[in-house]
């Protein structure tokens, strides 16, 4: 980190605190040259991720929409809840790990249906026949509702 005072790129780190919160840590550092302590925040890179719909689109990343929509698919179903966890985690590891910023409906159709297939034959196909027709989550969620009620 740069000296403010001399323009040093070298110092060394005399203290690190966390905040109390937890958010970030707080680190003491001394200019290895001039000597002068100066003070440096770290915190975790938190980037919105997005995700972009077949009309292009976008709208933030959110895990528990992709839940909702796998509870569905798997109502009346004898899936275990700890499955379906495990599922979704999954999904959003993947989604955050990717790096990206945008991530398109499509894809995390694909991750759902991918995923469904491994746990459940009905669950998959009511998704994928559903989702496979409107290729777009949000239709999807409301298409689904009716689907099932519908078989009520
Ligand atoms: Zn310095």
């Amino acid at each position: 980190m740069k000296c403010p005072n001399c323009g040093c790129l070298e110092d060394k780190v005399i203290d690190s605190r966390l905040s109390e919160d937890g958010v970030n840590i707080r680190r003491r550092r001394e200019c290895v040259s001039c000597g002068k302590r100066f003070t440096t925040y770290e915190t975790i890179e938190t980037l919105p991720i997005y995700i972009v719909k077949k009309t292009g689109v976008r709208e933030p990343f959110d895990i528990n929409k992709i839940k909702t929509g796998i509870l569905k698919a798997c109502e009346k179903r004898p899936v275990p809840i700890t499955e379906i966890d495990k599922l979704v985690a999954e999904i959003e590891k993947k989604v955050t790990n990717s790096l990206q910023q945008e991530v398109s409906s499509h894809e995390i159709g694909n991750m759902v249906m991918a995923g469904l297939k491994k746990i459940d034959d009905v669950a998959y196909v009511r998704f994928s026949v559903v989702y496979k027709e409107f290729k777009d989550l949000e239709s999807w969620f409301s298409e689904m509702e009716s689907y099932l009620n519908e078989r009520k």
